[in-house]
């Protein structure tokens, strides 16, 4: 079980251009398996859960050169504990919630790296920017200088197919540039979050710059 852990690891990451981060997606998934991966080259957790996260970090202390990426939905309740034990953010789906992690960087003196989720396409089963909403809030997000807002995060709708999937990915990366050649004094949006497990080689093809997997390392989650 482990031992094709790493196989999957390596056979993956070779595939890979090098410009791809490979964030391994270990929501329900052991600490055990997760050095395993660590072991063949992972360096990059993502988790959607805070106290999940929080009880593998602490099992996972020793390993000093780890860096978390959360991806599930925050509520702003739970905005304090995404930034102290997380060092990327790819979730942020509201202003309100950029505005007030940027108000607790500021008080805990830091500045967490951010993606911004954003819907290509209608999809009531998720959160995010719809583009037109994105355009609107560009300028306040600008404001919040505490955060470094460095991409933009997508998932697709369920249901498309490859075609379409790729069409979203493209569109994605199109807003990148879009919004990448306006004159912001502080938005710097440089990454494409885009790829699961069903799709990821459709988002690099479309210049995804960081990938997030689970199953396809990991196997099956039980829900
Ligand atoms: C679970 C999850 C993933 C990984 O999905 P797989 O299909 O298992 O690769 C990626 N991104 C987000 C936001 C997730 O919730």
């Amino acid at each position: 079980m482990t031992s094709s852990i790493s196989v999957r690891i390596a056979t993956l990451r070779s595939a890979l251009p090098d410009s791809v981060r490979l964030i391994a997606v270990t929501k329900q998934v052991s600490t055990d398996a997760m050095r395993c991966a660590y072991a063949a080259g992972i360096r990059d957790f993502g988790e959607s859960r805070i106290q999940e996260a929080a009880t593998k970090q602490a099992e996972l202390q020793d390993l000093s050169d780890l860096q978390w990426h959360f991806i599930g939905h925050l509520q702003t309740n739970k905005a304090k504990k995404a930034i102290e034990q997380f060092q990327w953010i790819h979730s942020v789906d509201n202003l309100k919630l950029a505005q007030r992690l940027n108000q607790l960087a500021l008080e805990l003196g830091v500045s967490p790296l951010v993606c911004l989720q954003v819907k290509i396409l209608a999809d009531p089963s998720k959160s995010g920017w719809s583009v037109p909403e994105l355009f609107a809030d560009l300028p306040a997000l600008d404001e919040c200088k505490n955060l470094q807002i460095q991409g933009l995060m997508t998932i697709p709708p369920l249901g498309l197919n490859d075609s379409e999937i790729l069409d979203v990915f493209h569109h994605t990366r199109d807003l990148k540039k879009e919004i990448q050649e306006k004159n912001w004094s502080h938005l710097q949006i440089r990454h494409l979050s885009m790829g699961m497990s069903g799709d990821y080689q459709l988002a690099v093809q479309a210049g995804a710059t960081m990938i997030r997997l689970g199953t396809i390392l990991f196997g099956n989650r039980t829900t």
